[in-house]
């Protein structure tokens, strides 16, 4: 297992829409531990999807850091929302994107289904942060980044700055 460094706006495999895992095999338990490591190896990150390792598949590892003892970082191989409830809007930011950061709207609640990396079904209640947490992992697997939901005029704001990130970052393979 290793941290590998995450993958950056401007990085095609960011934009894609990953493939869904069918069998939770050796490969994958390495990738979800790779991804733990690297979302441990970056400062205040709490959540990473595989594509930000560079690997197009439908995972995602979370540690919210919420204030219950069982807080132990979750794996969620194929994720799906079944249930959503309320809206907020928060500040958001993505590893992918660094000094990057915007009001994003997201529901409030939501329940997360998909499997852990022992095969079992796995039902997640979040809300607030875990919710907004879910939400923005899940959109990584779709090929859909938080910038996606800024306003047009927020865009505008931040044009220059993300043409650069871009610039950096375009045709490095992961
Ligand atoms: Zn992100």
């Amino acid at each position: 297992m290793a941290n590998l460094g995450i993958t950056k706006y401007g990085n095609a495999v960011l934009r894609k829409v990953a493939e869904p895992v069918d069998e939770i095999d050796d490969e994958i338990r390495k990738i979800a531990g790779d991804m733990l490591d690297t979302l441990y190896g970056s400062t205040d990150g709490v959540g990473i999807a595989a594509p930000q390792i560079g690997v197009s598949k439908r995972i995602i590892a979370i540690d919210a850091n919420t204030s219950d003892d069982s807080a132990k970082p979750i794996v969620i191989i194929n994720p799906e929302i079944v249930e959503y409830s309320g809206e907020i809007k928060e500040q958001e930011g993505c590893l992918s994107i660094p000094e990057v950061k915007g009001d994003v709207k997201r529901f409030e609640k939501v329940v997360v289904e998909g499997i852990d990396l022992d095969g079992n079904k796995v039902r997640i209640e979040g809300t607030d942060l875990l919710a907004r947490v879910l939400q923005h992992e899940i959109d990584h697997i779709n090929g859909i980044l938080f910038i996606d939901h800024l306003s047009r005029l927020k865009m505008q704001l931040l044009k220059n700055q993300l043409r650069k990130i871009e610039q950096e970052h375009k045709g490095v393979e992961s």
